[in-house]
């Protein structure tokens, strides 16, 4: 921050790769702790203070939610937090921007430059929770689990399916259809007719 002057519209931009916080996760999927995530930050010199504009890119690891398969991806986030200099927490602001809104919120949290210690990690954390999925898929199309039997449809591929007469009730009246004087030839489950057999 020292290169960065007061002058409002003196700008830098710093990249570097920071470790993941912790307990970035929603049930299914997060970001796994300590990961390294790339990190690009604008510092803008605005009138009231430094705002600092964050790009991210965070790798999740989790599992879909239809098939439970593991599964990584990444989510790039982008951020914003403005710090105000220390002189600014005289009452002078003006009350016109998004800023001080918040600033009536939580007088309490607002950040000050201090040095060069900058913790863009509330801003960062609030970007990447919005971001992950409630539902992760593995893909778009992941057909799920079996509902009978559990297997990853993907795998069992698009032929498997279940003889009804797994079902015993369908299965006791297949009984009753072949030791009847049954026509049918069709021995499908769904094919019998009930009024006749
Ligand atoms: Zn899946
Ligand atoms: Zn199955």
């Amino acid at each position: 921050m020292r290169q960065l002057g007061r002058q409002a519209g003196s700008a830098l931009t710093q990249t570097r790769i920071v470790p993941a916080p912790d307990d970035l996760r929603l049930e299914l999927i997060g970001v796994p702790a300590a990961a390294d995530i790339p990190l690009e930050v604008r510092f803008e010199a605005v009138s009231e203070g430094v705002l600092a504009t964050g790009t991210a890119i965070a790798p999740l690891a989790g599992e879909c939610a239809r098939c439970l398969a593991p599964l990584t991806s990444s989510v790039t986030v982008g951020f914003q937090e403005l710090y105000l200099y220390a002189e600014g927490r005289h009452d002078k602001h003006d009350k016109h921007d998004k800023h001080d809104e918040q600033e009536e919120q939580d007088a309490g949290e607002i950040y000050h430059l201090d040095g060069d210690l900058l913790d863009l990690e509330p801003a960062f954390r609030d970007a990447v929770v919005l971001a992950l999925p409630m539902s992760p898929l593995c893909r778009d199309d992941c057909p799920g689990l079996c509902a009978e039997c559990g297997v990853p449809l993907a795998d069992a591929g698009p032929g498997h399916r279940h003889d009804a007469a797994v079902d015993p009730r369908w299965a006791a009246l297949q009984q009753l259809s072949e030791h009847g004087n049954d026509k049918h030839q069709d021995r499908r489950a769904g094919a019998i007719d009930l009024q006749e057999g």
